[in-house]
Formats: C-alpha cells, structure tokens, sequence
C-alpha cells in the first residue's frame, strides 16, 4: 500500500481563455489533514471538481490509492472512496436528519429488486446501517436532532449534517469544501476536531478547502497555497506564516 493517498500530477484544466490550473502537483499522505489555500479565483475549486471526477483535465493525472482516475465519472470515484462534501450542504429539507443520513448509505441492497426479494438479508442490512447512521450522528454530535426536519436546523449543525452524509459510505478520503464557513468560532474549532478524531481513530485522509486560516492552521499536517492557478507554496503551517510568498499573496488581496 503506498503511503500516498492522492496524486495530481502537472495538471491544466482551462475553461476558453482563462487557464484555471496551470501545471499542478500534488502529493497527499495517508491519513493526514491537508489545507488547500488561497485566494479567491486562484483555482482551488476548480481543483476539487477535477479530482472528483466532474471536469476532465485538458492536460496531467489524478492517482487515488494507486489507481489512476483520470477523467473517470464523479460516480465511480465515490464508490472508489473518494468523498466530496459541498461548501453549500447538499441535504434533502424535506427529510429528517436521521433520514437524510441514511439515505447517504452507499450499497443499500433495498435499492435492487431482486435482492430486496431476500428480505432477511435486506433486514440485516437496513440493520447494520441504521446503527451505522446513529453511531455516525453521535460521533458529529447531532444525534440529539435525528429527528428533527433538516430545513428547521441551524447553519452549524447542516455542515455537521453534511459530513455524517459523506461518512456514511466508508470514505477513505474526504474533500472538504469550507466545512467551518458561516459558523460561530466555537462551533468552526468544534467540527475541526471531530475531523481530527476521524484522522486519529480512522486515520482518515482529508483535503479541505478553508478560507479560516486562524482555525485551520491549528489543526492541520500540511498546506499548499494557490495563486492564478498554480501552487506557489507548500509546508507545515508553521511554514506557510512565515513564507514571504504567502504573506505577500494575503496582502495583496
Ligand atoms: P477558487 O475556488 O480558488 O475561488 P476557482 O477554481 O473557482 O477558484 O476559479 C479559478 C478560475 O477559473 C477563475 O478565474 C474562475 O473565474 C475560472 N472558472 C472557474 N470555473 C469556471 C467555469 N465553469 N467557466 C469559466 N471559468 C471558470
């Protein structure tokens, strides 16, 4: 098994005239925490989509866990455990929490018709993955709303919502797009250290989108700053404050 999770190698993805990535690289170990920074237009979403499978590089390579997943569907990469949480949480209002994180489950064998025909094995697994579902709201800590309707939730708890979702199909990495934007400084350090713990007691590998610096940099292994749509810089975030490169982009922002 390598010790490296993700790959992106020399990757270019322009849209018409504007390059939006020009010549990316990088190397994301096993099980760690990686912010990815920047400037606004300096490509990081457009980094996310290319990874997850939702554009096409014109140019370069995405490696996950040692197979290359270049220009595959947004579909299979999932299945291949690659989890993607949304900086606007994708969650079903009309739903329940406790729903909407069960209907994140991935492989509910009640979703075929012939083996819904063998209904024990289907009770089993409705079973396995509604405990799945409630150890999941415990360990994010919104148990206690399971069985509230998830337009009636604060901001705070639909990110916390957000992440059980994508937890439920046994990631081996997540992407996370501002997963501490628009809530209180409590509740931002808060889910960083569930976060944490994922990376502690699963060993989790997460990449994840974050403009909260001051949070971030407490809970993070490694950085890589973008700017235009290369990566200018990278380190521990030790390094990444005291980069003149850094400090320079932020200053002229
Ligand atoms: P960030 O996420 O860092 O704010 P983006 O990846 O959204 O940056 O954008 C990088 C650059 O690519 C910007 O100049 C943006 O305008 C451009 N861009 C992103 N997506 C598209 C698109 N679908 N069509 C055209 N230009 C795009």
């Amino acid at each position: 098994m390598s010790d490296k999770i993700l790959e992106v190698e020399h990757v270019r993805k322009t849209f018409g005239g504007v390059v939006a990535l020009d010549d990316v690289s990088m190397s994301i170990e096993r099980g760690t925490m990686t912010a990815l920074i920047g400037p606004n237009g300096s490509g990081k979403t457009t980094l996310f989509n290319v990874i997850a499978g939702v554009y096409k590089p014109d140019r370069g390579k995405v490696l996950f866990d040692g197979t290359d997943i270049t220009g595959w569907p947004p579909e299979k990469i999932y299945h291949k455990g690659l989890v993607r949480t949304f900086q606007i949480p994708k969650v079903f209002k009309g739903m329940t929490v406790y729903e909407n994180v069960l209907t994140a489950a991935r492989g509910n064998p009640g979703e075929s018709f012939f083996k819904s025909l063998l209904r024990h094995i289907w009770r089993n697994k409705e079973i396995e993955i509604s405990n799945k579902a409630i150890d999941t709201m415990k360990l994010l800590k919104i148990f206690h709303i399971a069985r509230n309707m998830s337009a009636a939730i604060s901001g705070g708890q639909m990110k916390l919502l957000e992440i059980s979702r994508g937890l439920m199909s046994d990631p081996k990495m997540l992407l996370l797009d501002e997963p501490a934007a628009g809530v209180n400084p409590t509740l931002a350090h808060q889910i960083f250290q569930f976060l944490r713990k994922l990376r502690e007691e699963q060993g989790m590998s997460m990449l994840i989108i974050e403009h909260r610096l001051d949070i971030l940099f407490d809970y993070v292994d490694y950085v890589y700053v973008m700017s235009r749509g290369r990566i200018v810089a990278e380190g521990t975030p030790q390094e990444i404050v005291e980069n003149p490169v850094v400090i320079e982009i932020y200053l002229g922002e």
